[in-house]
């Protein structure tokens, strides 16, 4: 497996240039849809059935639980907001077609993994009836179809290995093949060694005790990490959003919209360019004032593709940038023999950490600028190293 890429709204005209002229789309294990806009992102299923890369759905259903998410364009023929209480206390055979109505898009568009609904988990005592469900999904699906079970829950409560190990037998006992683990709230810049480290023993419990191809959902440079030491199969982001993972926060703005003066929902968030070398994501205006900076603009060169010709090339494009270093990072990476992921990935983080660092230096007198985080990298290099001694 590899990289799963999350198509937001405006991200498929990218995608599907980007899945269209790819020489080896092979690093991309999945193109994740949203059920909310399967009809805008109809030739993104066309383009990834092309070329060979599966389609996955995120049926969303955990935000469904919660009024304000549009869900006009949403194919479940449901009432919504979902009533998770209501739909416990479910026969059996409710259940299942409840489960239909989720995974009926999912056979429109023919998605090559089915994903059955999941809600979050804020307490051990609400992961039961997720695991009823991918059951029920089991049932449900079409033969020669993988399924996957989505475990969304506060982090805290699966950071004990014991009861991460009970978790995953339950899910692994209802014939799922897949689980994506969507741990809240983790991720961004700021992650102490102790996050990082209580992450990388969850993870490595679901890896000894199960078979399970494990995806960790919505984690970019964490999600990199966990990918090239083994922990798990595939990591999944979107395109410079979606890289880390906060679910009451997602609620929060979805009950809480931001309105300007005009009660008009105020969109979008400023572009951000992946910095090569850093594997950091600043706004465009800083990247571009870095790559024309002779003092570091050397270290700063990305290579692939069209950014070959140029080293500003990635504030340029931020997307297909994006697409192609984070393919390029999996090849890398399924390149190597096993036994020299760890390490290899070791030193990219040390060097990205020696790029951050020039970098923020550079920057101090620069008012509009903020220095790039160096937390998370340094605790996932805290991580990696007992990985490289053993
Ligand atoms: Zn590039």
């Amino acid at each position: 497996m590899g990289f799963e890429t999350r198509v937001g709204y405006s991200d498929n005209v990218a995608v599907e240039d980007f899945l269209a002229t790819e020489s080896d789309p092979g690093a991309f294990s999945g193109v994740v849809l949203s059920a909310k806009h399967l009809k805008r992102h109809e030739n993104v299923v066309e383009t990834a059935r092309a070329r060979g890369v599966p389609i996955i759905v995120d049926t969303l259903t955990d935000r469904l639980a919660a009024p304000g998410f549009g869900s006009g364009t949403i194919d479940y023929g449901l009432d919504l907001p979902l009533d998770v209480d209501s739909l416990k206390r479910l026969n059996e055979q409710e259940r299942r077609a409840f489960v239909r109505s989720i995974l009926y898009p999912q056979f429109r568009v023919d998605a090559d993994v089915l994903v059955g609904p999941h809600f979050y988990a804020e307490a051990l005592d609400e992961i039961p009836f997720n695991v009823e469900l991918a059951r029920a999904t089991v049932r449900e699906s079409r033969a020669g179809r993988p399924v996957r079970a989505i475990l969304a829950a506060r982090r805290q409560l699966l950071s004990d290995p014991n009861t991460m190990m009970k978790v995953v037998s339950a899910y692994a006992g209802t014939g799922i093949e897949q689980i994506e683990l969507r741990l809240s709230p983790l991720g961004g810049e700021d992650e102490t060694a102790g996050k990082i480290g209580s992450t990388f023993s969850l993870l490595r419990a679901v890896k000894e005790h199960s078979d399970l191809e494990v995806i960790l959902g919505h984690q970019g440079l964490i999600g990199e990490s966990a990918f090239a030491t083994g922990l798990v199969s595939a990591f999944s982001s979107g395109i410079g959003e979606q890289e880390r993972y906060d679910h009451k926060g997602l609620i929060y703005r979805q009950t809480h919209p931001r309105r300007d003066e005009d009660g008009k929902s105020k969109g979008g968030r400023t572009r951000r360019v992946l910095l090569p070398g850093a594997d950091a994501q600043v706004p465009k205006k800083i990247a571009e004032k870095l790559f024309t900076n002779p003092a570091i603009r050397g270290r700063l060169a990305c290579g692939i593709d069209s950014c070959r010709d140029s080293i500003g090339a990635p504030a340029q494009d931020a997307r297909k940038h994006l697409l192609h270093s984070r393919a390029g990072f999996v090849r890398d990476v399924q390149r190597r023999p096993v036994t020299m992921r760890a390490t290899v990935e070791r030193n990219r983080l040390a060097e990205a950490l020696g790029v951050r660092r020039s970098v923020n230096k550079l920057l101090e007198s620069d008012e509009e600028a903020s220095p790039i985080g160096t937390r998370t990298l340094e605790s996932l290099i805290g991580a990696i190293d007992p990985l490289i001694r053993s």
